[in-house]
């Protein structure tokens, strides 16, 4: 087969593969992003209301995750490690740290969480979200 129609298959599988709903892996990769990503821009030093949204934000998304699995283990990890809400690197760390326990869990490595900045706001300069 010619080499210019083996890789416009390739194209247009991995295409179909994009367009598919979400498996647990993909979840997982695309809410860590978002929620790292959250975290690091949350307020250096929140209102007590903004503490409390961003608690229940996490309290709601342990209710509603689409992986009644993952939703169940949040939980649980939710009810021995309430959110540090109380500034955004304190819940930077906090995230981080939960993000390790699912890692544990998983058998993958720990990240470290002295490199969350670098990973979710400074790193690799002009990709910021903002
Ligand atoms: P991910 O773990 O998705 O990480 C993505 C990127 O985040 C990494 O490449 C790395 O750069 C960075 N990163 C890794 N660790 C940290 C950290 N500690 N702090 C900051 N950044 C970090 N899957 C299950 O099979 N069972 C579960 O019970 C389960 N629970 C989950 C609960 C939640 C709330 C979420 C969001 C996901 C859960 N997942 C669960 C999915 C799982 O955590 C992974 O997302 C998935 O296995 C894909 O893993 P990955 O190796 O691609 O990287």
């Amino acid at each position: 087969m010619a080499r210019g129609m083996r890789l416009r298959r390739r194209k247009r599988r991995r295409k179909q593969a994009a367009e598919c709903p979400l498996n647990t892996e993909e979840l997982g990769r695309k809410t860590w992003a978002f929620l790292h990503t959250m975290a690091a821009y949350y307020p250096e030093q929140p209102s007590l209301s903004q503490q409390q949204d961003m608690a229940q934000f996490f309290n709601l998304l342990s209710k509603f995750y689409p992986c009644a699995t993952c939703a169940a283990n949040l939980r649980s990890n939710l009810s021995t490690k309430k959110p540090d809400t109380s500034s955004r690197q304190n819940l930077c760390q906090w995230l981080c740290e939960l993000h390790n326990q699912v890692n544990k869990m998983l058998g993958k490595h720990p990240f470290k969480c002295s490199q969350v900045d670098e990973r979710w706001r400074d790193g690799c300069k002009g990709r910021s979200s903002r």
